[in-house]
């Protein structure tokens, strides 16, 4: 396994889980590291409004994901705090009150009705969360969606995956792999590995990685700016893509989204509209004191679905991306290790394949 963040950290445990025995390579705290920086929401709403594939795929993972949570802690004594009451997503003006309903019927549409949502008015939403303003046109209210503490779940994954034998070598960047017949050697700053079969989950990384096994993924980075308050009582029972409190009482403000390369500086201009929007629906929150904001990168292909790939050329190396890692963790853990391993992924085969890096041959 090359990498050592949510994806490969997945991967490694359903891997170990079928008896493969597996070394993961990992990079150092100067790489570009999603799995640090994101925003913990199990989120359903407005994923696969084009993919029907996506939404399905979604589902099931925010369906799974209590399970994997209490086996987790199980486990590792590690609770991810995964609470799944339910998602809000504001809309300040009638055209995005407007465009959100058309995105959350399309999702239903896609999922045959599995995808459950509702459009609610500005009462409605006050009745959920009594605290927004009356500048709130509405928000669309999806019970599917949730959020876990997603530092304690990157430790509860490593753990997991160290109890399960894996082999961690954190400061191991990989910086060439030859492919050969009987597997594949992969050399590091510091030495050689060899193994049978190979999963780069690199993140960023994997575009270049994938080309040195004759695969194409095209990944680009989409930059992601948050702030984090001082702690409170909680008083936010419902997390949204706008904020969410934390099981540590801190508030997790952002969603911002810029096209603007390997940039991951913050900037008080992006801070400031972040911080803005979120007064104009939670005016009370005005004298609250922001303690800390970070910027990171999504990790995302041209069209924003994960890339499942296999090596046509090398059939035992595999690519994985994705830009939600949260959200699909569950499904990553179990069926998708399993497609890895070889073992049979019955239903879930079909998915599996739309989201090979085929599709993007003429991109
Ligand atoms: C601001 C923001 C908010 C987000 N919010 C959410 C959310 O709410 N819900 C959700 O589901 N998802 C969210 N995401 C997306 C989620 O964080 C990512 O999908 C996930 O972290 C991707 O994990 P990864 O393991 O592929 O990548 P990474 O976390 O980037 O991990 C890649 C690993 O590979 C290592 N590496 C890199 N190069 C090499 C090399 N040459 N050799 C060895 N190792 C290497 C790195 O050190 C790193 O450990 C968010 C992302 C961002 C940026």
């Amino acid at each position: 396994m090359i990498g050592g963040g949510l994806v490969g950290a997945t991967l490694a445990i359903g891997l170990a889980r079928a008896s493969h025995k597996v070394r993961v390579l990992d990079g150092g705290d100067t790489d570009f590291r999603s799995s640090r920086g994101n925003f913990g929401l199990v989120w359903v709403q407005g994923k696969g409004a084009h993919s029907a594939p996506y939404a399905q795929w979604t589902g099931s993972a925010s369906r799974a994901w209590p399970e994997f949570a209490a086996e987790l802690l199980d486990a590792t004594g590690v609770d991810v705090q995964l609470q799944q009451t339910g998602g809000i997503d504001y809309c300040l003006t009638e055209s995005e009150f407007k465009s959100q309903a058309d995105k959350m019927q399309r999702v239903q549409d896609q999922t045959d009705g599995m995808f459950e949502y509702q459009m609610l008015d500005n009462k409605e939403v006050r009745e959920l969360m009594p605290q927004i303003s009356k500048a709130v046109v509405g928000a669309s209210y999806s019970p599917q969606d949730g959020h876990v503490n997603p530092l304690k779940l990157l430790k509860a994954l490593h753990t997991q995956m160290q109890k399960l034998g894996c082999e961690y070598l954190p400061n191991q960047p990989v910086i060439d792999i030859e492919a050969r017949n009987s597997g594949f050697k992969v050399i590091t700053r510091d030495g050689e590995f060899y193994c049978e079969k190979l999963v780069l989950a690199s993140g960023l990384t994997n575009t270049e990685l994938a080309r040195k096994v004759g695969m194409s993924v095209p990944l680009k980075p989409n930059q992601g700016q948050l702030l984090i308050t001082e702690r409170f009582e909680p008083f936010l029972k419902i997390p949204s893509i706008h904020i969410r409190q934390t099981d540590e009482g801190t508030l997790q403000i952002g969603d911002s989204s810029a096209d603007i390369g390997y940039d991951d500086s913050t900037s008080l201009q992006v801070l400031a509209m972040i911080a803005n929007r979120l007064l104009k629906i939670f005016p009370h929150l005005i004298n609250v004191n922001v303690l800390r904001s970070w910027s990171a990168l999504r990790v995302l292909t041209p069209d924003g679905l994960p890339v499942y790939e296999q090596s046509e050329l090398w059939p035992n190396a595999y690519a994985v991306n994705c830009h939600s890692g949260v959200t699909l963790a569950a499904q990553h853990a179990t069926v998708l290790s399993q497609w890895i391993a070889g073992e049979s992924v019955d239903n879930y085969q079909g998915i599996i394949n739309e989201f090979s890096a085929d599709r993007f041959t003429d991109v």
